[in-house]
């Protein structure tokens, strides 16, 4: 699955730790396709709101995704989830809307069984266009999606520091509620998994975080 010429960095942390930023400059720096699978967990549930489901009604979430298909679009480094061979737009999935009700229906295990073999799927989307690998940033990437991974990390930083960011980005986004869900789900909950180094961003810049996680990288490509 993971040959020793493609590499896969697994970015984990909960809602605003630095996640998506540290995945593009690492993504920029060694010539990775950049996989931001909360953008995945949005998209997905705009369409189930669209489609008028509540996450609290299983059996017709697993109806409407069985009508759902997936394709994915390059934008830059980035991959981009298409549903219904249509990229949802950042408005929408950054919107109020959203931000209430993805973390509702990232608890559904329909919800994470359909995206599932989609995310672990970018593999092979990186190798054909020519990436080293891949930078996928998420909830479960180092614990349930690559678990094999050459390198896993956590990000976290204080809840006050993190809304702080959040603010700074305009977002309005209930951070704390949504990192309460994710960490007490049954489902792939939010945690640091075992082996995966855990970096604490409250008091370091981006390019600080960068460093970090570049250097072991770095020395592993080099050895
Ligand atoms: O990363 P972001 O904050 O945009 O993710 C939105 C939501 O998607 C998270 O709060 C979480 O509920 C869900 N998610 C997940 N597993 C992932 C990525 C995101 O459950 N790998």
């Amino acid at each position: 699955m993971n040959p020793k010429n493609f590499l896969i960095v697994a970015i984990d942390g909960g809602a605003a730790s630095g996640k998506s930023s540290t995945s593009r400059a690492l993504s920029a720096r060694f010539n990775l396709l950049h996989v931001d699978t909360g953008s995945f967990y949005r998209a997905l549930t705009a369409e189930l709101l669209r489609a008028g489901v509540s996450p609290a009604d299983q059996v017709a979430v697993e109806a409407a995704l069985g009508r759902i298909t997936l394709g994915t679009r390059l934008e830059g480094r980035s991959a981009l989830m298409e549903v219904g061979g249509r990229v949802v737009p950042e408005a929408e999935i950054r919107g109020r809307e959203v931000n209430a009700h993805v973390s509702h229906f990232a608890a559904v295990p329909a919800v994470r069984a359909f995206l599932l073999a989609y995310q672990r799927g970018q593999a092979g989307f990186a190798r054909d266009r020519g990436f080293r690998g891949l930078v996928m940033e998420g909830r479960d990437i180092g614990s349930v999606i690559f678990p094999q991974a050459d390198h896993r990390f956590f990000l976290h930083a204080d809840p006050e520091e993190r809304a702080r960011r959040r603010a700074r980005e305009g977002g309005q986004d209930s951070i704390a509620e949504r990192d309460r869900l994710d960490s007490s789900r049954q489902a792939a909950p939010l945690a640091c998994p075992p082996g995966a180094v855990a970096v604490d961003t409250t008091f370091n810049t981006l390019d600080e975080v960068v460093e970090t996680i570049a250097r072991p990288i770095t020395a592993a490509l080099s050895a």
